[in-house]
Order: C-alpha cells, then structure tokens, then sequence
C-alpha cells in the first residue's frame, strides 16, 4: 500500500502531474478497454448468441467519434487541475486503510454515478442542449465502443464533475474513487456496444440496459438512466418506443 500512497502522492504533487496522470489513465481505460470489450464480444457472439441490436452506422462514424472522445479525455485532464488543488489545500481526501470500507463504498459511489449521469443527461436533452451540445453524442444513431467518450467539450466537463462531490463531502479510500471511471467505462461499453443475449425480458428490466441505451440513440426522447432503470420510471422519461 505504501507505493501506491507514493504514487498517489507524486500523481497530485502539482497541476501539471495531475493532468498528465488523468490524461495517461482515461487513454489508457478508453483504448485498452475497447480492446478488451472487443475481444469479449467476439465470444459473447461466437459462444453466447450475442446479436447486433441495430444498424444504423454512418458513414466515417469511429473517426469522429475517436477525435470527440480524445477531446473528452483532455477535458478530463484538465479538470484533474482545480481536483488537485482541492487536494492540496485538504478540501478534498481520500483514504488509504481499512479496506472494509469498499464493500459499502463502491455501491454508493455507483448509485451516485448513475444519479448524476441521470440528472446531467435529463438536462442535455432540453431543446437548447441537445442543438448546441448534446447533438455530438446523439451523431452516433447506432453506438459503438468508440462513443463511449464521443462528447461535445461542454458535455465532457459536466460529466466529468462527477468526482468533485463525494470526493469533497466525504473521505473515501482511494480503491473507491478508483472504481468510479472504471465501473463507469466497462458499463459504458457494454451500454454502447449495441450487442446483446437473447432475452425474454421487457425492456425496462434492470438486465436490458444495453439494449435502453441502444434505443435511446436510434430514437432519443427516452431512457435517460444508465443501468438502472428506476429514475426513469420514477420520472416518467421512459422512451415510449422501447423497441427496434
Ligand atoms: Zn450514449
Ligand atoms: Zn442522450
């Protein structure tokens, strides 16, 4: 553990090395994920009867979706800045011991991750944000792996808030914070990877998130939630056609 405190010590020693690590680190859980969740697919189709759930590719799709996501990553890199001087001046801590802790931690850190995703993705699709922002997103009718970062800057920044309040309201262990953008790529590219199992299951079951997520790009006015499907049945933002 004492290496990784050294790590995490250097990592936020200034504004320019916590940059430099957020920018290494989102490259790294983009492109390596992409590669893993590649290579998963091919068995989940090949062995488990995974299937496309829509075709609506466009024509050069991955090249603009790769050039927004890489704009994704510097944003998040460079919100790595004020973060580090909220660590430095003991705003914002995180600890190293009892990792008990994570057995609780995790869970609410992933509820938050999907309120937050929720409200900040309610909100993008109001007229204005979805003409001006939400639209880059919204590019890909059919999602691949390549969207999962696929953002407008503005839309990359709001997400990327996501650390700032539990990190600032309450001391979790490091492991916890680390899980948040992990947890939230891999749901990220399953949600976007468009293949799913067979199932017998209605749409609005918990199991079906990729396939929600699938529709909400072919037909947009629905399904805002991530993997959870409660807040939009809670909020009455279900999309009305929850089918192909
Ligand atoms: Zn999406
Ligand atoms: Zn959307």
């Amino acid at each position: 553990m004492n290496r990784v405190v050294s790590l995490y010590e250097l990592a936020f020693s200034t504004g320019l090395n916590a940059a430099i690590t957020f920018f290494v680190f989102f490259i790294f859980l983009y492109f390596g994920g992409i590669l893993l969740y590649s290579l998963a697919l091919y068995f989940l189709k090949k062995d488990f009867g995974y299937h496309a759930i829509q075709h609506n590719l466009r024509k050069r799709q991955m090249g603009f979706e790769i050039r927004h996501s890489l704009l994704s990553i510097f944003i998040f890199s460079i919100q790595a800045i004020p973060l580090q001087y909220l660590i430095a001046q003991g705003y914002a801590k995180v600890s190293f011991t009892n990792a008990w802790v994570l057995l609780w931690q995790i869970p609410v850190l992933f509820l938050w991750n999907e309120i937050h995703f929720y409200l900040v993705h309610a909100l993008l699709h109001r007229k204005w944000w979805m003409k001006h922002v939400h639209f880059v997103h919204h590019r890909s009718k059919e999602p691949t792996l390549f969207s999962v970062y696929s953002f407008h800057w503005f839309e990359a920044f709001l997400l990327g808030t996501v650390i700032f309040l539990p990190m600032v309201l309450y001391t979790f262990h490091f492991f916890a914070i680390l899980c948040l953008p992990v947890m939230s790529i891999i749901l990220n590219l399953m949600g976007h990877s468009n293949h799913e199992g067979h199932s017998d299951k209605a749409p609005q079951h918990i199991s079906r998130f990729i396939f929600r997520h699938s529709m909400h790009h072919k037909w947009s006015n629905g399904n805002f939630g991530f993997m959870l499907p409660y807040l939009d049945q809670l909020f009455n933002t279900k999309l009305p056609k929850n089918k192909n």
